[in-house]
C-alpha cells in the first residue's frame, strides 16, 4: 500500500535537514498532543503555558526569523512543521502562527533594536506569548475601517478600541495591537506594543466555540490605555505592515491546513480497510475507492504546489498573490477532503474517537482567517483581470 507521499514522491523533493525537521515536529505530537488533543478539543482547551516552552525548545517559534534566539530556517522547513503541527491540531499550528508569523514576526520587521532585544528571546523560547490584534468585532475582511484609534498625550501614546477573536489574547504577555493615528488630518495605521496589565487594557475568552477548540481566542478591549512613546513599531506605517505579517501566517497554512487533511485520509483509509458492510471490508468498494482516489490527487496536489510556493519564498520570489492561491486552494480542498472522509467513517465520524470532523470543524476557522476564500478569491481576480472587486 502507499501513502500520499510515496505516490507523489514528495519526499524526493525535500532535503534530509529538512526531512529530520519535519520527522522531529511529528514525533513531537506523536508524544505530546495527539494522546491528549480529544480531550482538550471536548473541554475546549489547551495548556499553552506548558507546550510553548517544549515548542520553544523544538526552534518553531519564530522558525524562520534570523537573530534574536529564532532558529533563522528556510520557508519549506517552517512549512513543513506547520504542516505536522496541524496533522496533529489546527489549533497547535495556530498557536505556532499567532507567536511566530503574526506577533514575532511584527516585532522583528517593523520594532525598534530595543524592542527585538526585548522580546524576541523570550518569545522564540515560548517564555513569553504574543497575540497579534487586528480583527474588530466589525471589521475582519476590512481591517482599513478599524475603529481602534491612538492619539498622542505629550511623549505617550492614548488607545482607545476594541480587537475581537484575537488568538491567545487572554493568556498573552504582550500584544501587538494596530490603531489608527491621525497624521496631519489622515488616517495612519500603526502598530503598538501593549504590555498585559497595562492599566485600561482587558481581555475575555470567546466561549462556545464549536471550531478550533483547542486554542484560546479572545477579545480585547482598550480603554485609555496610556503608553510610552517607545510602544509604538517605528517601522510599520500603514496596513501593509500587518498585511506583510499576515501574508508570513498564510504562508504556514499553505502546508498546515494539508496536514489535517492529510491526517483524516490516513485515519479514513485504516478505517475503510477495517470497516466492513455488506460482507466485505469498505475499502474494497468502487464507490469508496474513487472517493478516497479523488481525495488523494487533491493532497498530492496540494503539496506539490505548497513546495513548489515554498521554493520560491526560499529564494525571495514569493507573491503575495501566490500566498493568495496557496490558501485558498490548500484550505478549500482540505476541508473538502475533511468532509468526504466523514462520510465514509459513518456515524464514528462525528466522534472525537476519530479525528476528523475534529479535522473538519477547525478548518472552518483556517477557511476563514488570514483573509477568507472569497477574499483570496478577489484577490486573484484582481490579479488575472486588473479589475478590483472588493467594492
Ligand atoms: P467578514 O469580514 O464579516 O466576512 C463575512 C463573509 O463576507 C465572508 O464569507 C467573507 O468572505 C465575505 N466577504 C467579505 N468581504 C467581501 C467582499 N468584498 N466580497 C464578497 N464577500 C466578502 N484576527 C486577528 O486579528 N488576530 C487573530 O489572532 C485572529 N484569530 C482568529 C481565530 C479564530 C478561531 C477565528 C475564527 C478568527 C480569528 N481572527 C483573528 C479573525 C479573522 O481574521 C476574521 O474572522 C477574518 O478576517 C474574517 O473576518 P470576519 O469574521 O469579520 O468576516
Amino acid at each position: 500500500m502507499l501513502t500520499v507521499a510515496e505516490l507523489f514522491a514528495t519526499d524526493t523533493l525535500i532535503t534530509a535537514e529538512e526531512r529530520e525537521i519535519r520527522d522531529t515536529v511529528a514525533a513531537f505530537t506523536d508524544r505530546r498532543i495527539r494522546p491528549y488533543i480529544a480531550e482538550w478539543f471536548e473541554t475546549g482547551s489547551f495548556p499553552v503555558r506548558e507546550i510553548a516552552p517544549e515548542l520553544g525548545k523544538m526552534g518553531v517559534l519564530g522558525m524562520h526569523l534570523e537573530g534574536y534566539g529564532c532558529a533563522g530556517l528556510p520557508a519549506t522547513a517552517y512549512g513543513l512543521a506547520c504542516q505536522e503541527l496541524e496533522a496533529a491540531d489546527s489549533g497547535l499550528r495556530s498557536l505556532v502562527s499567532v507567536q511566530g508569523s503574526l506577533a514575532m514576526t511584527a516585532i522583528h520587521k517593523y520594532g525598534s533594536e530595543e524592542q527585538k532585544n526585548h522580546w524576541l528571546p523570550d518569545m522564540a523560547a515560548g517564555r513569553t506569548l504574543g497575540c497579534f490584534g487586528l480583527t474588530e468585532p466589525d471589521f475582519g475582511s476590512d481591517p482599513g475601517g478599524m475603529r481602534t484609534r491612538a492619539r498622542r498625550d505629550g511623549d505617550d501614546w492614548v488607545l482607545n478600541g476594541s480587537k475581537m477573536w484575537i488568538t491567545n489574547g487572554s493568556i498573552a504577555d504582550i500584544a501587538v495591537v494596530w490603531a489608527k493615528v491621525d497624521v496631519n488630518g489622515k488616517d495612519l495605521v500603526r502598530g503598538f506594543l501593549v504590555p498585559a496589565g497595562t492599566p485600561g487594557f482587558t481581555t475575555r475568552e470567546m466561549t462556545r466555540k464549536l471550531s478550533l477548540r483547542a486554542s484560546i481566542t479572545a477579545e480585547l478591549t482598550l480603554a485609555d490605555v496610556r503608553l510610552p512613546a517607545s510602544a509604538v513599531l517605528p517601522g510599520a506605517e500603514g496596513l501593509s505592515g500587518p498585511l506583510s505579517c499576515l501574508s508570513e501566517a498564510r504562508f504556514g497554512i499553505i502546508f498546515g491546513a494539508l496536514g489535517a487533511a492529510r491526517d483524516c485520509l490516513r485515519a479514513t483509509i485504516e478505517y475503510s480497510r477495517t470497516r466492513e458492510v455488506f460482507d466485505k471490508p469498505l475499502a474494497a468498494y468502487q464507490l469508496t475507492q474513487a472517493k478516497l482516489a479523488d481525495m488523494a490527487l487533491e493532497l498530492g496536489k496540494g503539496q506539490l504546489l505548497a513546495l513548489h510556493l515554498s521554493r520560491l519564498k526560499d529564494r525571495g520570489e514569493l507573491t503575495p498573490e501566490q500566498v493568495s492561491a496557496g490558501k485558498l486552494n490548500s484550505t478549500r480542498e482540505a476541508i473538502a477532503i475533511a468532509r468526504e472522509c466523514r462520510t465514509i467513517l459513518g456515524a464514528n465520524g462525528i466522534t472525537l474517537d476519530y479525528p476528523v470532523l475534529r479535522h473538519a470543524n477547525n478548518l472552518e476557522s483556517v477557511l476563514t482567517y488570514e483573509g477568507t476564500a472569497e477574499v483570496h478569491q478577489l484577490v486573484l481576480g484582481k490579479a488575472l483581470t486588473g479589475a478590483s472587486a472588493f467594492r
